[in-house]
């Protein structure tokens, strides 16, 4: 059976990080949607140039094309046997497209898991952010330090801080997270499909708390 996993949560909650770890251990892919824009950015395409628009501007992509770009990701042979979201869906319509989108692979939704942060940790947790520029490995200066500063652990690629990281901008990325993404945690819970993580202790305890969560659904 397919596992298809949401790590729901405003920018700043630890799904990036959360996703890298839990990706490893149940074998899945980890899809996040910002890292194929920002790669699509740095290999220059269409998509990637038209999304930085609205990126950089803390704004979302718009709904068809991200829709279409997660559909082609999902698509792909490595997705067969699941998938873990990082960042998608984001708006009521991806939610649903998303339904529909597994719907026709034969499968569905397993968990959502929501890492919850209260808003005053995002911005200290984003404006001490920093990602590798070759496979988009998370640090934090003071919370993830690499143990050279400025080079990533895992492929010593320099390691940069994002320009939608910027107080302004991550302001306006979390009005539109609370305007446009926090009612899927009410669409999810809806369906059953919500389990609430306390996603504001150790990056260690996070993992712990989201996998008894993985091995009490597995024992279901
Ligand atoms: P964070 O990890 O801080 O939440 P992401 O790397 O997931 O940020 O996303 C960076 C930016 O990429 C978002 O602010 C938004 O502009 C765009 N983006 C990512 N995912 C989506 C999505 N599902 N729908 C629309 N825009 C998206
Ligand atoms: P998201 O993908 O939800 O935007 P990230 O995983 O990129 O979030 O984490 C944002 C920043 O906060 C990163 O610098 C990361 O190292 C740090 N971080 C993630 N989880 C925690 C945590 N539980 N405690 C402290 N810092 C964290």
């Amino acid at each position: 059976m397919a596992t298809y996993l949401i790590l729901l949560g405003a920018p700043g909650a630890g799904k990036g990080t959360q996703a890298e770890r839990l990706s490893q251990t149940l074998k899945v892919p980890h899809i996040s949607s910002g890292n194929i824009f920002r790669e699509n950015l740095k290999n220059q395409t269409e998509l990637g140039q038209v999304a930085n628009r609205y990126i950089s501007e803390g704004h979302l992509v718009p709904d068809d094309i991200t829709i279409a770009m997660i559909k082609e990701r999902l698509e792909r042979p490595d997705c067969a046997r699941g998938a873990l979201l990082d960042g998608f869906p984001r708006t009521p319509a991806q939610a649903e497209s998303l339904e529909s989108i597994l719907a026709q692979k034969g499968a569905r939704l397993e968990v959502v898991l929501y890492i919850k942060v209260p808003q005053e940790t995002l911005i200290h947790r984003l404006s001490g952010r920093w990602m590798c520029r070759a496979e988009n490995h998370v640090f934090h200066e003071e919370f993830n330090p690499p143990q050279i500063a400025g080079v990533c652990d895992y492929d010593g690629s320099e390691l940069f801080q994002r320009e939608d990281d910027q107080k302004e901008t991550v302001t306006e990325r979390i009005r539109v997270y609370l305007e446009q993404t926090a009612p899927l945690i009410n669409h999810y819970r809806q369906k059953g499909l919500l389990v609430e993580v306390d996603g504001n202790q150790s990056i260690d305890e996070v993992t712990e708390a989201l996998m008894a969560v993985l091995s009490v659904g597995a024992n279901r």
